[in-house]
């Protein structure tokens, strides 16, 4: 049965996004950063605003109106297709909050206030919906400290409230949560050199109760100064192998995979450079049974970074990367929405100016897979998009 799975967007609005912080650089939002940088400079040069346009409407629509817009989107992309299922990726500022904006906490919306705003606008659109929509719930590893509470029996109680039982996609509730979002650029690592019991105790949980959970895992483009160090380490895949040598059957997807500066990264003449985070994720994706990898916000428009994703794929073909599962059946297909509305990866023919639409990105990415075999590239589309993600979510 096809099907078609995004697994990384977010459709949260400017409510949502504690605005002050990410300008003053304390939230490392570079798109988010670049939107108000871009209005500023867009008082000034109107022609880099409307490089913004669909962006800032995003930012400012109300979220029904964004789920209603980006399923149509998508159901064109893939009009052939019945079982359409899009994960929204919540975020958690609770915790930059109280530390650098105390006078705000309560004001913002918090974690479970988003999520429930969310849940609430897919119910209300639900039936104008080509698609289910089903959240990742952001958390903050800092919660699991005792100067932040010690939360992780209110999350667990949590997630017990909103989590749901399915075997596959009909079964799914439209807006109840698959997973578990971390974001460690916002402060956090999630292995610190002495791992604190509350955050074995929740990793634990996680592979007791088998929940999917989706990192951030690349560098990115921030460009927050001083911290810029901290956010390497934070973010850095060697915290996942330290984590996964101890809960080998954590079911993780490191978003990105690494990003496109590091599939550039990722051989150097006829060498791979083992340094690279591309390198550190393929041996995680290839060593461990439930690790995955998406490739949401890849710049199709970057002909270096395309052209070594492909090698990669060619070459783990061929096993050069050694035993292990195959990379073909580990990575997830994400878009990034709305993160990515605004690049040449979402517009017709890769120009500023082309018309943006979900079915371009789509089809830069199907493009960048011409120089394999047919069987082969339709073997890789269908996989990234529908099988493997259906293993990362448990869906039959
Ligand atoms: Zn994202």
């Amino acid at each position: 049965m096809k099907c078609f799975i995004d697994c990384h967007s977010h459709f949260f609005n400017i409510v949502d996004i504690p605005l002050y912080l990410t300008v003053k650089d304390k939230i490392p939002m570079g798109t988010i950063k670049r939107l108000f940088g871009g209005l500023v400079l867009g008082a000034l040069v109107p022609k880099l605003l409307k490089e913004k346009e669909e962006i800032i409407l995003f930012f400012e629509r109300s979220i029904e109106k964004n789920l209603v817009r980006y399923s149509d989107e998508i159901k064109t992309a893939v009009d052939d297709i019945e079982d359409i299922l899009i994960i929204p990726l919540v975020m958690d500022f609770d915790i930059p909050l109280e530390i650098h904006l105390r006078k705000a906490v309560g004001g913002e919306p918090t974690v479970k206030e988003q999520y429930r705003r969310l849940e609430e606008a897919i119910n209300s659109v639900s039936t104008s919906l080509s698609a289910k929509f089903c959240p990742f719930i952001g958390f903050d590893l800092r919660k699991l400290l005792p100067g932040f509470g010690d939360k992780l029996n209110d999350f667990i109680a949590f997630w017990d409230s909103i989590s749901q039982n399915y075997r596959n996609i009909n079964d799914l509730t439209q807006g109840k949560p698959l997973g578990i979002k971390l974001y460690p650029p916002l402060g956090f690592n999630p292995h610190p050199d002495k791992l604190p019991q509350k955050y074995r105790d929740f990793y634990q949980w996680c592979c007791d109760r088998d929940i999917p959970v989706t990192a951030h895992c690349q560098k990115g483009s921030y460009e927050i100064g001083s911290t810029q160090q901290a956010l390497f380490r934070n973010t850095h895949p060697r915290n996942w192998e330290k984590i996964l040598r101890k809960y080998p059957k954590l079911r993780l997807n490191l978003a990105h995979m690494g990003g496109e500066d590091q599939f550039d990264n990722l051989f150097y003449g006829r060498f791979l450079e083992k340094d690279s985070w591309t390198y550190k994720i393929i041996r995680l994706l290839k060593d461990y049974e439930n690790t995955y990898a998406d490739i949401s916000a890849f710049d199709y428009s970057d002909s270096r970074a395309k052209k070594d994703f492909i090698k990669a794929l060619k070459h783990d073909a061929v096993k050069k990367f050694g035993d292990g599962y195959e990379l073909k059946n580990k990575i997830l297909w994400g878009s990034d929405i709305p993160m990515i509305i605004d690049s040449k990866s979402y517009r017709k023919n890769m120009s500023k100016n082309g018309k943006p639409e979900y079915q371009y990105l789509l089809e830069n990415f199907k493009r960048s897979l011409k120089t394999l075999k047919t069987s082969d590239a339709d073997e890789i589309i269908n996989n990234f998009t529908c099988e493997n993600p259906k293993k990362f979510l448990k869906l039959d």
